[in-house]
């Protein structure tokens, strides 16, 4: 069976000239003793955006792992698909996120919410488990409130999954299910009665990427109750833990953390965790790998820095149309956007440090990299003009990407 690594790290490479760079930051943690796998993901959104093939990724990671002799693992993530998205991504993917969060909430048979219960009388009442902050305790009817809610997404990942592994066979996949995007998060007692569905259908789930307690935005760091968020992300390794034993799933199941690039404040309560529990975990970041591009583009000045900043200008008048369809996931405050005047006279550095995450950098601008960074179409629509610019300063740009995921992210992660 295709097996994930304990330690994996989702990374979306929106252009495909990146893969190289990033793979660097996966050399440098192992160097220091600390496997982690390289996951490259793209979601059919994206893909749609940038007007590029799945099959791009594969080819992009695959180059890349030769030109480094990278021998350890790596994986081709399909990305948030559904039934309707997820054929073109079959022949070159072996990673499966299957989005079933707009399935929430969506009523399912009650005469199938009834067996589920019936079939799992150890789901109410009070439940101890080894890990978990304080037993829950649950009726039957608060384990029928829950069932109703999320049975019929469970049975719409069944769906999906058989259809992959009909196409790809059982052992060829790793299979994670994605419940992130919707509006409530899932408490720790939620994800095991969801676990426990999921059991039910026969999938053979290696991650689960669960919507955690505060808010995950694109490119910034984690705003939310830290206490709360410990509590929470503790007592969902306990009940995956558990889940494992008592519903035979997959013995390296472990949680996925989408929109998990830039959340410094968290990073120090999952690193943790996991030393304390030998946890595995699945970390998926996506579209910064761009913003260190622009951050490349920037630095170098000359026509980069000139393209960097009539990206910026044209996003500035298109603001509305760019962040509606990421209006759950940023929090953009207009009266810090500096005008396109202001940021063309700025120097190359000075707009390269409003970009980078360095949240202490006086110049850091978290309203400017937000926009940027559900900006990238803009990018897409300079075609060679834009990856023209970023193989001429190949050197410069890739430093920035691998430097942002080793120094900024596996780092504080994995090391501490
Ligand atoms: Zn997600």
């Amino acid at each position: 069976m295709l097996t994930l690594e304990r330690f994996s790290f989702g990374v979306g490479d929106r252009f495909a000239h990146q893969a190289k760079s990033q793979l660097r930051a996966f050399q440098m943690i192992a160097a220091d003793g600390i496997d982690v796998v390289p996951v490259w993901n793209k979601s059919n959104r994206e893909h749609t955006f940038i007007g590029s093939e799945p099959q791009s990724v594969f080819d992009a990671g695959k180059r890349a792992v030769q030109e480094l002799g990278w021998t350890k693992g790596w994986h081709v993530d399909a990305d948030h698909i559904r039934l309707e998205t997820v054929d073109r991504f079959m022949p070159c993917s072996d990673f499966f996120t299957i989005d079933v969060a707009d399935s929430i909430g969506k009523p399912a048979a009650e005469a199938d919410v009834q067996a589920f219960v019936g079939r799992h009388p150890e789901l109410v009442g009070t439940i101890s488990l080894p890990g978990v902050s304080a037993p829950f305790t649950t009726t039957r009817s608060d384990v029928e409130r829950v069932t109703a809610k999320y049975l019929l997404a469970v049975q719409d990942a069944g769906k999906i999954y058989r259809h992959i592994i009909t196409a790809k066979g059982e052992g060829n996949v790793i299979a994670e299910v994605s419940m992130d995007e919707t509006d409530a998060p899932q408490t720790p007692v939620e994800l095991l009665i969801i676990l426990a569905a999921l059991a039910d259908e026969k999938i053979r789930l290696q991650t689960i990427a669960p919507k955690f307690t505060g808010r995950f935005n694109k490119g910034v760091d984690y705003v939310g109750d830290l206490v709360q968020f410990e509590k929470e992300f503790n007592d969902d390794l306990a009940v995956i833990a558990h889940a494992i034993q008592q519903y035979g799933l997959p013995a390296n199941l472990k949680l996925s953390v989408h929109s998990g690039s830039d959340k410094f404040s968290i990073y120090p309560i999952i690193r943790k965790a996991l030393q304390r529990t030998g946890a595995g975990l699945h970390v998926k970041t996506a579209g910064t790998t761009w913003l260190e591009e622009l951050i490349g583009l920037a630095e170098a000045g000359g026509d980069g820095l000139t393209l960097a900043r009539e990206i910026y200008a044209y996003a500035l008048d298109h603001v509305d149309e760019l962040c509606a369809p990421y209006a759950s996931v940023i929090d953009i405050d207009r009266s810090k956007l500096p005008s396109a005047e202001t940021v063309n006279s700025w120097s190359g550095p000075k707009l390269a440090s409003a970009l980078r995450h360095i949240p202490s950098h006086p110049d850091f601008n978290a309203h400017v990299r937000q926009l940027l960074h559900v900006s990238f179409k803009i990018a897409a629509k300079a075609g060679t003009r834009y990856t023209d610019l970023l193989k001429a300063n190949e050197e410069i740009v890739a430093k920035q990407v691998t430097e942002n995921i080793y120094n900024r992210h596996m780092v504080p992660l994995f090391i501490g």
